[in-house]
């Protein structure tokens, strides 16, 4: 019996464990992915700029001092031109003066953003990471802007994350270099990557995150959970001793024992009612702990949305603050302009997701909401030379639902297909009728997804467009499960997508 007692606290205890290791995991890795992509967009928005454009060193290095001020940390940024000669650094260290044969140079020259490493500098013989951006004349690629990061500054920020001092964090790269950890020495040699259960499930089955356990050096069992960055090759692993909580997990279990001995001395159909209570609390917290995740998903996601359009902003108003009395440029406001209104639409669509009451449901038609919904969209398809087409089956039947709901999801559907339809096409709507539902089908001659896009959509924050919200099929989704509706997609690539959902009628004799 105080096995029975004992294993399952340890089991209790140990998923309890296992869900903080993975909360922290992901937080990590949301919290280095969002570092490392205001840096980039940083980059980029320097890249943006005249002086680097036009290769004018002088005011180059102004630029990066005007940055460095503004952004007080111990990195290095450098422009080297098409050839890969560093024009200007700042501030002014020693960097090797060609760079052409280096990949991060190479990368991005590609015109791509580039984060690489750990290198060694050659100066300092630190270790560092580098983040590299392309910069165009011309609508070619004329050069990089580049980020040099000492490794020891990643090392601090996961320091200052880490608040349970029984576990540890590392970051290695997906080439098996260990990147950052309190005791990098002892963490190089515990995970040499191909003999590591990490290289299996990231490299060669390619998990983006998950949990295993392993006997460390020391033969104690380790719990280590982790998760691959978006932003960069790396994984963050958090490492967790089991004895940690085998031992607090005994003392629980010896105390549990004593109840349970007086219990079953006395009535033992007690126990099967507490067996009974404890099950239902199991699965009410397993309801919660789905609950705050889904929240925490979302407002990982949201601070990191909202956070990248504010740092470019913060970047451009200290730029025109450095212009003092002088004109500022129109490329500085359209900047601070467009990612203000990026805002705004993350925290519009937002709304819609958190309202909360759930409006009062009634029977409607779905032939006049879908024939409003196209009227309101019309303009907007014909400005992109696109044909939208509505076909309805006379007589359908009415649904019970919220009108407005799902005109938004009519809108949210066609404002995709139009957003896939670059060089013009035609949107088809129909509504039929199909024993006892009535199907909707939405199909575009559109760019069509990928099988991979295909499997993402409806994750928060998951768009394939450079001013996307990822945030529109959710919502749909949502809604129309709402109304115990179903959806199904179609799609090729290149040949286009079909939408069908799929509503429950309402009772026809009620007409
Ligand atoms: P957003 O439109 O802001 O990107 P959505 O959630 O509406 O966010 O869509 C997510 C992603 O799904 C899009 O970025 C796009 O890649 C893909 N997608 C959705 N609808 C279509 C479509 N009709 N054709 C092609 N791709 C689509
Ligand atoms: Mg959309």
């Amino acid at each position: 019996m105080s096995y029975v007692v004992f294993f399952q606290q340890l089991n209790e205890e140990h998923q309890v464990q296992l869900d903080k290791n993975m909360h922290f995991v992901e937080m990590t890795a949301t919290y280095l992915d969002d570092y490392i992509n205001s840096n980039k967009r940083a980059l980029q928005n320097l890249a943006l700029t005249d002086a680097i454009k036009q290769e004018n060193a002088s005011k180059i290095t102004q630029i990066f001092q005007n940055y460095s001020l503004a952004q007080p940390e111990t990195s290095l940024h450098w422009v080297a031109n098409s050839q890969g000669i560093v024009i200007s650094k700042f501030p002014n260290n020693e960097l090797d003066s060609n760079l052409a044969e280096r990949e991060y140079f190479q990368e991005a020259m590609k015109g791509n953003p580039y984060v690489g490493g750990p290198y060694i500098c050659s100066q300092t013989r630190n270790e560092i990471i580098i983040i590299t951006v392309p910069y165009y004349r011309d609508d070619k690629v004329a050069g990089i802007v580049g980020m040099t990061i000492p490794l020891s500054e990643v090392q601090t920020k996961l320091t200052t994350l880490q608040t349970d001092q029984s576990v540890d964090v590392g970051l290695i790269s997906l080439e098996g270099k260990a990147l950052s950890h309190p005791d990098l020495e002892e963490f190089r040699k515990k995970f040499v990557f191909k003999d590591s259960p990490i290289y299996q499930r990231v490299v060669v089955s390619k998990e983006e995150s998950g949990y295993f356990e392993q006997d460390s050096v020391e033969t104690v069992q380790e719990m280590h959970t982790f998760k691959v960055l978006t932003e960069a090759p790396w994984v963050v692993i958090v490492t967790q001793p089991l004895v940690a909580f085998n031992s607090r997990a005994n003392q629980t279990g010896g105390r549990n024992l004593a109840v349970l001995f007086l219990l079953l001395l006395f009535l033992s159909w007690v126990i099967h009612y507490l067996l009974l209570l404890r099950d239902m609390s199991h699965a009410e917290k397993t309801k919660q702990t789905e609950k705050l995740a889904l929240v925490g998903e979302l407002a990982a996601g949201i601070a990191h949305e909202i956070r990248n359009p504010l740092t470019s902003i913060k970047g451009f108003i200290q730029l025109a603050s450095q212009k003092k009395g002088k004109d500022i440029p129109p490329l500085y406001i359209e900047t601070i302009l467009e990612e203000l209104d990026r805002i705004d639409q993350i925290v519009g669509e937002m709304v819609v997701l958190a309202k909360p009451a759930p409006e009062i449901k009634r029977k409607v038609h779905l032939d006049k909401i879908l024939q409003e919904t196209v009227n309101l969209m019309i303009p907007q398809a014909l400005i992109h030379e696109i044909e939208l087409t509505l076909e309805i089956e006379p007589g359908l039947p009415y649904v019970i639902g919220v009108s407005n709901q799902l005109k938004q999801v009519f809108i949210n559907l066609i404002k995709n297909a139009i957003e896939a339809m670059e060089h013009g096409g035609t949107v088809m709507i129909k509504a039929s009728r199909r024993s006892g539902n009535i199907v909707i089908t939405i199909a575009d001659t559109g760019r069509g997804m990928s099988q991979e896009t295909l499997r993402k959509v409806g994750t928060p924050f998951f768009s394939t467009k450079d001013m996307g919200t990822g945030l529109g099929l959710v919502i749909t989704f949502r809604l129309i499960q709402n109304h115990k509706g179903k959806v199904c997609i179609r799609s090729e690539v290149g040949v286009g997508t079909k939408f069908k959902i799929i509503f429950p009628a309402g009772d026809e004799s009620e007409q």
